[in-house]
Parts: C-alpha cells; structure tokens; sequence
C-alpha cells in the first residue's frame, strides 16, 4: 500500500538539514511521493532545489496567504519563472481572515492571481482557507471551473459546502487534525466527502497527529501519514485499505501532471 502526502512544507528552516533522513522514513513508510509547498519568494529556489534532489518530492510555488506582505515588485514574474522552469504545482495560496488586522484586499489580489495562472497554465492549486469561506465562494464562482483539479488544504469547512467544492473542480484534503480525538466537525466532513474526491497529507512539520506514541519534537514529518489514514478510517469506519487506496489514487488524479512532467526530466 503507497501514500502521498498531499501538502507539506519541506523547506522549512526546522527540518531542512533532516531531509535526507526525512525522505528514507517516509520511503520506509511507503509514502512515495510528498508535495512540498513554498510560501514565499525566499523558499521558491529550495524547494525547486529539493525536487530536482529528491524524485519523491514535488513542488508547488506560491505565496501562503500570511506572507503576503513579503511580496517583492517582481513576485509576479518569479512565481511564473519557477511554475515554467519546473514541473510543479501552485501552492501553498489562499486566503486566512483569522487576524483581523491582516490586508484582505492584498490576500485577495494575490490569491485570485494564483488562481488565474492555475486556469491558466492547467496546474493543480493548493489551496489553504480559514475564516474566509464566503470570499472564497464568491472568487470561485467569478473565476469559474478548474480545468485541472485543486484542493482545500486540512479542510476545516463544514460538510454542507463539500459538495459545491466537488463540482467546481475541487478535492478536499484532510491532515493530523483529523486525528484529534475532539474534532467533530472534521470528521463530519469527512463522512461527508466522496470516496473520489479525498486525499491525505500531513502540513509537515506542523499539526502534528495525536500518535499513541508521539515524538518528543512534535515535529511532523510524511511518515506520520500512514499513522493519520489510519486514525482517520476508523472515525469513518472505513477499512483502511480501501481508505488508503482512495486516497492514493485521488492524489494520483489531481499531481498528475507534475509526475509525468518529472518523469520526462
Ligand atoms: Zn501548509
């Protein structure tokens, strides 16, 4: 049984000098490949370095939508630089209205250029959303279907909107906070997801999974994976192969043009 961790962020300044022991964990783990984010221009170039390093990884070049601030006059064109130069995804981009002193407006702009290039250029998007589901709906429905399909990054919107998601193009991902023995509201979503539209990731080296026997780091890491989908079946009494498989193939469907374009290299 393979995995793919569908979002995490290896270029992160707490685990890079662990990356090549983080890469044969998860090979240990069978998670074959892990779709590592940049959030701004500064880890554009590490995480395209991480991909051509490790086949297992897969880039996604983005602006998070906490660091929207950091953009440079130039950001425009070296977001395209990277998503041409490489076989890569957009991501991590979206919109997060938590703190209400942030620049919504900018958070806007900037996330409805992502979105624009995924149409255009045909990319999957990883998409993160908290507080900002009604403005995020509205910029879905003025930019209209994705030609390639996206996902809701650690879904934490409610069930009843799934099925609006799953018809304008969208997959819904679901990380460690599922394993939260508390978390009601994410396993109703997950109840609620079709079993072709799911996928699993880990947001490495955050939210880390509540494990039976958890690391002193709580640092997260792709081998949890197999640890969540694990968790993550029994709250939806699912045998966690076929759980596993779903998530697997779904994964498959929406990076499927980064791999075939890593294979070509
Ligand atoms: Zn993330």
């Amino acid at each position: 049984m393979n995995f793919i961790d569908s979002h995490c962020h290896l270029h992160d300044s707490r685990i890079i000098s662990d990356i090549p022991w983080i890469e044969d964990r998860a090979k240990i783990a069978n998670v074959q490949y892990m779709v590592s984010c940049a959030t701004m221009e500064d880890n554009f170039e590490l995480t395209a370095q991480l991909s051509k390093d490790f086949p297992s990884i897969l880039p996604c070049f983005g602006i998070h939508p906490w660091f929207v601030d950091s953009i440079s006059d130039k950001w425009k064109e070296l977001l395209e630089y990277y998503l041409l130069t490489y076989p890569s995804g957009i991501g991590e981009t979206g919109l997060d209205f938590t703190d209400k002193t942030c620049d919504r407006d900018l958070q806007i702009k900037v996330f409805e250029h992502h979105l624009m290039l995924a149409i255009q250029l045909e990319r999957p998007i990883n998409i993160h959303i908290r507080n900002a589901w009604d403005t995020f709906i509205h910029i879905l429905k003025k930019m209209g279907k994705l030609k390639v399909p996206g996902l809701i990054h650690s879904y934490s919107g409610s069930a009843d909107m799934i099925p609006m998601f799953e018809s304008n193009g969208l997959y819904i991902s679901f990380s460690g906070s599922v394993t939260n023995p508390k978390a009601k509201k994410v396993v109703k979503a997950l109840k609620r997801v079709s079993k072709d539209r799911f996928v699993l990731e880990t947001d490495t080296p955050d939210i880390y999974p509540y494990l039976p026997e958890p690391k002193a780091s709580h640092l997260n890491e792709p081998e949890n994976l197999p640890a969540i989908a694990q968790i993550a079946s029994s709250r939806i009494s699912m045998a966690f192969e076929e759980f596993s498989k779903h998530a697997y193939n779904n994964s498959l469907t929406v990076f499927h043009s980064i791999l075939e374009g890593k294979k070509d290299r």
